[in-house]
């Protein structure tokens, strides 16, 4: 079974320290999230999780894509929609992926330029690979607050031209070498989302894409289980640890070929879990899905977690998952 990570670990801004850093920072691009970046890596890659992320250092997972993308502005950290809404003229996120691989293949020679990889290996249980994360277009557009271009009741026009610019930053980090792209939607199981634009929404996103994709909703998912089952994507990550009435969703489930991201590990806390624990869920997953159709990984990101809890909560997982093996 593969393991994964939702997407974001504790991250900390660095003032520069040597000096070439401190000459960098002094002409303007010195980067004071790379080391967070890099040490979100080594932890992951040292924990032996299979699918890591560039951890998502760099803020929140609004803010990150809002202030980017032509038509949007963001306000402390809040999204604003002020004109159209279009593809940003670079990539948001290859760079880190393209660092993050970096980092990954000096401490392992198993990550490797995911381009030459073959679709079907990427779900065998050695596989070692970067994942790319996108915050969805739906969750992006109901957070916002439209003050230009569309209509106050137009926020589905809005998913719509969002879900264009984020296709283009998708085919930016695949090419940067991405695995997996992964969309972020924790709005879609709040009742609030219209899951019909949404589905649209990802469709665009994922049309042109070679590699596997997944999304991951956060919250109760037995109202929204079928629908996301029809999304054209590979994976459906959700929370099972902090929420085990989703797994009574997965009782006789058709997954249309489809894995499941099963959420093994409490990402409200800083409290390690035991092997016992985490086993319990995998096990009752297995029992339901079968382990083929399984992949295991935390319930959500772990951005508000220490540093150590985060490092001890991944190693417990992958200890659990070749315990299990
Ligand atoms: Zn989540």
């Amino acid at each position: 079974m593969l393991t994964t990570v939702v997407g974001s670990y504790p991250s900390f801004s660095r003032l520069p320290l040597s000096i070439m850093e401190k000459i960098s920072n002094y002409m303007g691009s010195y980067d004071a999230y790379k080391s967070a970046l890099e040490i979100a890596v080594q932890d992951q890659v040292k924990a032996g999780v299979n699918l890591i992320s560039d951890g998502q250092v760099r803020g929140n997972m609004l803010e990150v894509f809002a202030k980017e993308i032509p038509g949007m502005i963001t306000t402390d950290g809040k999204p604003i929609i002020i004109g159209k809404i279009q593809p940003a003229p670079y990539s948001i996120g290859a760079s880190d992926i393209k660092v993050a691989l970096k980092t990954a293949k000096k401490l392992s020679s198993d990550f490797k330029n995911d381009l030459q990889i073959l679709y079907r290996n990427k779900f065998q249980d050695n596989f070692k690979g970067i994942k790319a994360i996108i915050t969805g277009p739906t969750t992006l557009a109901l957070s916002s607050r439209i003050e230009g271009f569309y209509n106050k009741d137009e926020k589905d026009k809005a998913i719509i031209d969002i879900a264009g610019a984020l296709k283009k930053e998708a085919e930016y980090l695949q090419n940067a070498g991405a695995a997996v792209i992964q969309i972020d939607e924790p709005f879609l199981s709040t009742g609030i989302a219209d899951l019909k634009t949404a589905n649209k929404a990802i469709g665009i996103i994922v049309s042109d894409l070679l590699q596997p994709t997944s999304i991951h909703v956060c919250g109760p998912i037995s109202e929204v289980l079928d629908d996301l089952l029809r999304f054209k994507v590979s994976i459906i990550d959700c929370e099972f640890a902090d929420q085990n009435k989703n797994l009574e969703a997965l009782e006789n489930i058709n997954l249309k070929g489809k894995k499941i991201g099963l959420g093994c590990i409490d990402t409200k806390t800083n409290t390690v879990e035991t092997k016992e624990q985490v086993a319990s869920i995998i096990e009752k997953g297995m029992e339901l899905v079968g382990k083929e159709n399984l992949i295991a990984d935390p319930d959500c990101g772990m951005r508000l977690r220490s540093r150590e809890a985060a490092y001890s909560k991944l190693k417990v997982m992958v200890e659990t998952v070749k315990w299990l093996s």
